[in-house]
């Protein structure tokens, strides 16, 4: 008898589950990137102990047809992605289809959502992702998924989780990236019944910065101008250099509106403090890139935070170019313009 076999697909997203969700913050994380492909204009994040036992994300996107919507907790299932070709160039958050299997597979999910235009609504219950109740149901436009008890059927996954309160910080830092990305998208975030953050989204990026980072912290920030270069641009907010922080968690860097880990960016901006920032101390800010989507992959890992460039260079000294310039233009000291 052959001892090799496929895997149940049950067991298969299990695993897969392993590699999208680690924690209540990567479950928002793939909602709300899914809210945001969607074409919402407002997000509602919701969380109680720390999203653990209790996630809710309302957004007014396209929503799903009654047909579509069971489709989608399917694994490789997608709405944004066809050919090979379109792999080299994606233009969404998402694309591999698998966050809904995976959170699914975990959880007990209640999904509501209307397309714009249809006279009903569609409700699902899964539990371990299996659909245990399909039916017509009256909801606003948009799709709520409400994300309850992550872990319950796999304890021992359960037991890496944090304290809520921490949890619930992740959480806050993944609506914080998807604000400062989307400053034309109106994002709420609610914990244990309580406004924690909240943004207009009247499309002006100084409104994230400032529910980021704070009022002191904004009033001493820069504005990185919209600067081309090599085919790319770059742009944001960083702090003046006196007020650098003994840390770097309030680097925060954008490829193409998706919020990225990315060492080379970290290092083209902490070049361009060189000299003018005290040892120790660590600039601050969010430093947003634009390039062709085909010079870039983001198809590295599996939480898609970590991209490949196809070319570094260009984009370290793009990087580094705009921030030089915005600080030296804030010293009033001679612009840079060039640097061999
Ligand atoms: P991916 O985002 O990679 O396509 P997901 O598993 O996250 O994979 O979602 C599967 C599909 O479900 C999406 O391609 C999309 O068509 C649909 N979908 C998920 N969330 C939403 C939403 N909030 N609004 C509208 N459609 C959605
Ligand atoms: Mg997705």
């Amino acid at each position: 008898m052959a001892i090799i076999h496929e895997l149940s697909p049950h067991l298969a997203d299990l695993i897969a589950a392993g590699e999208v969700v680690e924690r209540p913050a990567s479950v928002a994380k793939e909602l709300i990137e899914n809210a945001i492909d969607a074409g919402s204009t407002r997000i509602t994040v919701e969380i109680e102990s720390g999203g653990i036992t209790y996630l809710r994300i309302a957004d007014n996107g396209c929503g799903m047809s009654a047909e579509d919507a069971p489709i989608a907790f399917r694994r490789h299932a997608t709405s944004k992605l066809r050919t090979e070709e379109d792999l080299a160039a994606i233009g969404t958050l998402g694309f591999r289809g698998e966050a809904l299997a995976a959170i699914s597979s975990v959880t007990r999910i209640d999904l509501f959502t209307r397309q714009g235009g249809a006279l009903a609504g569609l409700h699902l219950h899964l539990e371990a992702g299996e659909i245990q109740a399909n039916e017509e149901a009256g909801c606003p436009e948009g799709t709520t998924i409400v994300v309850r008890d992550l872990f319950y059927n796999t304890p021992a996954r359960m037991k890496f989780l944090k304290k809520d309160f921490t949890e619930a910080g992740y959480i806050l830092g993944v609506v914080q990236h998807a604000a400062l990305s989307h400053p034309e998208i109106a994002f709420t975030l609610i914990r244990d019944g309580k406004q924690v953050f909240s943004t207009d989204g009247k499309g002006k990026l100084l409104a994230p910065v400032f529910s980021v980072f704070g009022k002191e912290m904004t009033a001493n920030m820069i504005e990185v101008p919209k600067t081309e270069r090599n085919g790319m641009t770059v742009y944001g907010y960083i702090v003046k250099p006196h007020a650098g922080r003994p840390n770097r968690s309030m680097q925060h860097f954008f490829v193409n509106g998706r919020y990225v880990k990315s060492r080379l960016m970290q290092a083209a901006l902490e070049e361009a403090y060189r000299n003018a920032i005290i040892t120790g101390k660590y600039p601050s800010g969010a430093v947003f890139l634009e390039l062709p989507l085909a010079a870039v992959d983001v198809n590295v890992h599996p939480a898609k935070t970590e991209v490949k460039f196809s070319q570094e260079k260009p984009v370290f000294e793009a990087v580094y170019i705009a921030c030089k310039n915005a600080i030296s233009a804030n010293d009033n000291m001679p612009r840079l313009e060039h640097r061999e």
